[in-house]
């Protein structure tokens, strides 16, 4: 099948924030496959500065319609179903917040069209047909699914998937403002009477880091953990884990990086006693420089690795602190 058009759909008034430019360079990469059209839907305020922004990372045509602090999901969905219809791309990529996930939900029914969440991966494959990538039964495979009978395919892909990158020589885009009225029934069976904002300071979002100290079961006491803690703040790190090591309780879940976790794409990513099952793996792959300590040299993380360093943790933490 030969792509036209695709769909990237901001969730907020970030147009260009760091989320949003990762499913734009995406999306310009699978458009660059058939010298298709990438279209950006946006919803608020008209911010030439931050709209033209988006041409560098690959968009061609902004779509605004200027409607500000729109926080009905409903409404929110019945502008972007009908930017969509008129536009009619074959493809519409969301971000898999919880904002961007409800209104894929509700534009997938609107459209009858397939919706794949939390991909993982998107890809041409051999018979020119989109493949959309995730974890399915329990996270112990990775599906490859296929929208055959959807005017539109539909997907969410979470944040930190897919790397942003800014294009060279880009021309301006169009931004082209889209009229809407509201003509939709308030079709939202849920009546808020209040909201409060819950403030939880302790979480923070590790795809801000531009360094990862990810810990894995070879951290065995809290001692050494308590270094690498340490170090971190000199570094300005963020320390992270694998899933056993929120298990053994050193980690928080939010910091769990991986297949069941987050994925990340830090400038520089340093594994301490990590093996490198294909499921953490699928996390960092997009980290600018993996640096691993492992003490056993056949550890699988040590392929993926641009610096492998077989060692016992501690040494390398003595090495370092004398070092600093
Ligand atoms: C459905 C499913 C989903 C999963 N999701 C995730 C996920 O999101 N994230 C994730 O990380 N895992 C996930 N896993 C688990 C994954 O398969 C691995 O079990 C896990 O990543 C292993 O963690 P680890 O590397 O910390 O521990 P291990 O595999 O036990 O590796 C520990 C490593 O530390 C080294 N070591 C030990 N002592 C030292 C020392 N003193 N100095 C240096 N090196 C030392 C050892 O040589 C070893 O290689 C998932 C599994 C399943 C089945």
């Amino acid at each position: 099948m030969n792509i036209d058009k695709i769909a990237v759909i901001c969730d907020s008034e970030d147009y260009d924030s760091q989320y949003i430019l990762q499913l734009i360079t995406k999306a310009r990469s699978l458009a660059d496959y058939d010298n298709s059209k990438v279209l950006v839907c946006c919803v608020g305020p008209y911010h030439k500065e931050k709209l033209q922004n988006l041409s560098r990372f690959g968009a061609d045509t902004i779509i605004i319609c200027e409607r500000p602090n729109v926080t009905d999901v409903w409404m929110y969905s019945d502008i972007i179903s009908e930017m969509l219809r008129e536009h009619m791309p074959d493809m519409a990529i969301f971000p898999a917040s919880d904002f961007g996930k409800e209104i894929a939900a509700i534009i997938s029914t609107v459209f009858e069209a397939g919706l794949t969440a939390d991909c993982i991966d998107i890809k041409r494959n051999k018979n020119n047909e989109v493949s959309f990538y995730r974890a399915a039964l329990n996270d112990s495979v990775i599906a490859e699914i296929q929208c055959k009978d959807s005017a539109i395919r539909l997907c969410t892909v979470k944040k930190g998937i897919f790397v942003e990158s800014i294009l060279e020589d880009r021309e301006r885009c169009n931004i082209e403002r889209f009229p809407y009225e509201i003509t939709y029934n308030n079709k939202n069976p849920v009546q808020i009477l209040e909201s409060k904002k819950i403030s939880n300071n302790k979480i923070v979002d590790i795809n801000k880091y531009e360094i990862v100290f990810c810990v894995g079961r070879g951290v065995k006491k809290v001692s050494t953990y308590k270094r690498i803690e340490d170090l971190s703040k000199r570094f300005g790190a963020v320390v992270a884990g694998t899933r056993v090591a929120v298990e053994e309780g050193f980690i928080n879940k939010e910091y769990q990086i991986g297949q069941s976790g987050k994925s990340v794409s830090p400038k520089i990513y340093v594994g301490f006693g990590i093996s490198g099952a294909s499921q953490h793996i699928v996390g960092i792959i997009n980290s600018g420089i993996i640096v691993a300590i492992n003490k056993e040299e056949n550890a699988p993380i040590f392929q993926y690795a641009d610096c492998s360093i077989v060692a016992d943790i501690d040494d390398i933490l003595d090495e370092i602190e004398k070092i600093i």
